[in-house]
């Protein structure tokens, strides 16, 4: 069997979502969108089902997977909806929806439903993607809050930048949240997981933690509580094929990478087919054998090359780590200019083992 694979550490996944509920008496939903970012959303919401106080995806059909596996918890659409004929599926299966625009206003408002929806309204405090303007949402709040169509309603807003402390806009996200939301009565919530990690006066009711779940720090900085997650996936593989290089001769695709030196190169079976990032430069940190490396010449869509030299001990079957405990994907993201985010999601091919 090809050696590539994800090992998903479902007990790391789990301390780290009691480091979010640790950190102050809001509830926390467990964002597992997007297939829990590349970890296994079934797998994932059962490991955390008898402790997560909710969960939030992206769509209904992520919602109706987790349904029809057993899952009985709130579940958030963090997009609402797409088409009014979705409407009655949400009421239904007792989703909880975002309302971020108009159209979704008037689809609500205007289909018959067999029991009124709890609504999530998006302010836009800043980030200016989607939600209300500061100036509409009280109006819109108070014509909802008239609808019998609507079971409750809760304040909800994103930061663009929380993850960079000081750049003062979380604090102007945050004072136009209490402007624009001040005299409404329901609960907020505002932050995901740089806003869980360093921005307690913003916890509000609920929190989104989303990456931090999966074990990455959102900071390109040491922090406090980020630096006590446990990474949840390790990305896996072995070496399987050496071969000496005397200096100048050329590794890979486009002969991007010339040895300096005697190399004594490692050929990995991982490639972009995977997941991992074709854009990587050379100097991208692995592990071997539990040791740092780094990667040399460009990476192929199913192998990469990697420099041995300076480890004596390693060779053929090897075992290399390309994230995981050690090197956190944040890192490896940061030198291929991404973030952790999308190499998660990128995931392809690799099977996921589960312990
Ligand atoms: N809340 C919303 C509305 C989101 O879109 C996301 C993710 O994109 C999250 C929370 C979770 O964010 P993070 O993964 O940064 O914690």
């Amino acid at each position: 069997m090809r050696p590539a694979h994800a090992l998903i550490d479902l007990d790391a996944l789990r301390h780290n979502y009691r480091l979010a509920k640790g950190l102050s008496d809001a509830r926390v939903f467990a964002v597992i969108k997007a297939n829990a970012y590349g970890h296994g959303a079934l797998e994932c919401a059962q490991a955390l089902a008898p402790e997560a106080d909710a969960f939030a995806v992206a769509c209904i059909e992520e919602a109706l997977e987790l349904r029809a596996a057993g899952i009985s918890q709130p579940i958030l659409l963090l997009e609402g909806w797409f088409e009014a004929s979705e409407l009655p599926l949400i009421a239904e299966h007792r989703l909880w929806a975002v309302v971020h625009d108009q159209w979704q206003i008037e689809n609500l408002l205007t289909t018959t439903l067999t029991e009124p929806l709890h609504i999530w309204l998006k302010l836009d405090s800043g980030m200016h993607r989607v939600g209300f303007a500061p100036e509409e949402y009280p109006k819109v709040w108070r014509q909802l809050a008239s609808s019998a169509q609507v079971a409750s309603l809760t304040r909800i807003s994103h930061f663009s930048r929380a993850d960079e402390p000081d750049t003062g806009r979380t604090e102007e996200q945050l004072a136009t949240f209490m402007r624009a939301t001040e005299g409404l009565k329901g609960p907020a919530s505002l932050c995901n997981s740089p806003g869980v990690l360093a921005w307690p006066q913003a916890h509000n009711d609920w929190l989104r933690p989303g990456i931090m779940l999966y074990g990455a720090t959102p900071f390109g900085f040491p922090q406090e509580y980020a630096d006590r997650l446990q990474p949840v996936m390790q990305l896996e593989s072995r070496v399987i094929a050496v071969r000496e290089l005397p200096p100048g001769e050329p590794i890979g695709y486009g002969s991007r990478f010339i040895t300096a030196r005697p190399t004594r190169m490692g050929v990995v079976a991982m490639g972009y087919a995977d997941g991992y990032p074709r854009h990587a430069p050379d100097g991208t940190p692995v592990l071997i054998d539990g040791q740092r490396s780094q990667l040399i010449g460009r990476v192929s869509m199913d192998m990469l090359t990697v420099d041995l030299t300076d480890l004596p001990g390693s060779g053929l079957g090897s075992a290399v780590r390309l994230w995981g405990t050690g090197l956190n994907a944040s890192e490896v993201a940061a030198q291929a200019g991404t973030i952790a985010y999308q190499l998660f999601c990128n995931l392809n091919r690799v099977p996921r083992r589960f312990t």
